[in-house]
């Protein structure tokens, strides 16, 4: 059939086979343009399919040469309807590792639940005996834990926050406010976001004698610019990466035999991202301005540097706190300087002059598949792709 895009807001509800090879296919020949890299060899990416965890992926793979199990929560195609990218990125990358000569085997699946965790055990201890590397990288809406529901939610803590915004429906700045959440929406991203899962996953993977002797693992957060505290850094989510954060130091407290560290990400378009409030007009003015000054990087280039300048790094370059701070050159003073400026006068008139908003939009479109000049989307495609590992 002949795929379009449907975007609805923040999320596009159809997905390009085609376009999701060649968005992998381009990460790939990126990794591998910059040469091997010794690093881990078996590795355990948990959110394995879209954003920084396929980015991660990737590395691993096509950088360090490792085995790679991945874990996803995708849907497949079902009649009329597409897979989800996650689902198509996934078959690109099983496709292309094992061309390779790469392992690669995937699980489509909650991956808070018990009976995922078993399921990654199980094939770790029959086909790699043990992972050096866990990469936990999960972006959920809820989790289902003890037979309660927890949902994460994008609010602030405390007072209400009024802001500059951008309608994406519309492409015009508008003005948003976001309201403070009840205590049970906080206990719930924390739930969700927070540490909690990661710890679960460690302590099986190690009481299963799954996790090599001094593995590593690493897990996602974000910090970002004042501008964005009331909503990130403040807000609830911020507060499940506050205790995602604790939950590396306990773990390299009470664990033995494995380092435990946070990564503070640079803020991109991925399907996490767009759906918060406020940052995706953030986001248009910071990929201009990093653009301009040549220090923009997208989800490959950032998680390549975390790999080849940091992450497998002994000691590993970390701030007071002990997080990996890949935020750097976001947080630079020049670039920040100058995003102020342009968010002091930013108006609908000008927010094509003044932001990368086609940018911004040019990469939403390539998450899901589209606005690819090497593929024709004129053609027709099977959306039934299966993934070779999942059959
Ligand atoms: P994403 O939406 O692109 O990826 C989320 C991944 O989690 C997907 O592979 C998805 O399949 C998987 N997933 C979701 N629920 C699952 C479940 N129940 N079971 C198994 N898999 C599940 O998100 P992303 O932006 O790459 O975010 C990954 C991490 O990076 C998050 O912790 C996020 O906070 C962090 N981060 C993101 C940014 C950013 O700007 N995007 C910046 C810094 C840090």
């Amino acid at each position: 059939m002949i795929v379009e895009p449907k975007v609805r807001e923040y999320i596009c509800t159809t997905a390009h086979p085609a376009g999701c090879e060649e968005n992998v296919r381009e990460q790939i020949a990126y990794v591998k343009a910059q040469g091997p890299k010794a690093g881990p060899k078996k590795v355990l990416v948990i959110g394995a399919s879209t954003g920084y965890g396929l980015a991660s992926r990737i590395t691993a793979a096509f950088g360090c040469q490792a085995a790679t199990l991945g874990i996803m929560f995708e849907r497949p195609a079902s009649g009329k309807r597409t897979a989800t990218a996650g689902w198509y990125n996934t078959a690109a990358f099983e496709k292309f590792a094992t061309q390779d000569g790469l392992y690669a085997k995937s699980i489509n699946g909650d991956a808070f639940s018990a009976e995922v965790k078993k399921q990654a055990i199980d094939i770790i201890r029959r086909d790699l005996g043990q992972v050096d590397l866990v990469v936990y990288s999960l972006a959920a809406p809820r989790r289902s834990a003890d037979g309660v529901t927890y949902s994460s939610t994008l609010k602030t803590v405390g007072s209400p926050f009024t802001e500059k915004s951008i309608d994406l429906r519309t492409n015009e700045i508008v003005t948003k406010s976001v309201e403070p959440a009840t205590d049970k929406e906080i206990e719930g991203t924390i739930k969700v976001m927070g540490g909690e899962d990661w710890e679960d996953w460690i302590k099986v993977l190690q009481k299963a004698g799954v996790l090599a002797e001094n593995a590593k693992t690493v897990a996602y957060s974000y910090i970002g610019p004042e501008l964005t505290y009331p909503i990130y850094t403040h807000g609830t989510i911020g507060q499940a990466k506050n205790h995602l954060q604790k939950t590396a130091e306990k773990m390299n407290q009470e664990l033995n035999g494995v380092t435990a560290v946070v990564s503070v990400n640079k803020a991109l378009v991925t399907q996490a991202s767009s759906a918060i409030p406020i940052v995706p007009l953030y986001l248009s003015i910071l990929y201009k301005i990093m653009k301009e000054q040549g220090s923009h990087e997208d989800c490959i280039r950032q998680m390549d540097r975390l790999f080849r300048t940091k992450l497998l790094e002994n000691p590993m370059p970390v701030d007071q706190e002990g997080r990996i701070r890949m935020d750097d050159w976001e947080l630079d003073e020049k670039v920040q300087a100058e995003v102020m400026k342009v968010w002091a006068m930013m108006s609908t008139e000008n927010l094509k002059e003044v932001s990368d908003i086609d940018g911004y939009w040019e990469d939403f479109y390539k998450m899901f598949g589209f606005r690819f000049e090497q593929v024709d989307y004129s053609q027709d495609v099977d959306v039934d792709v299966r993934i070779p590992s999942l059959e």
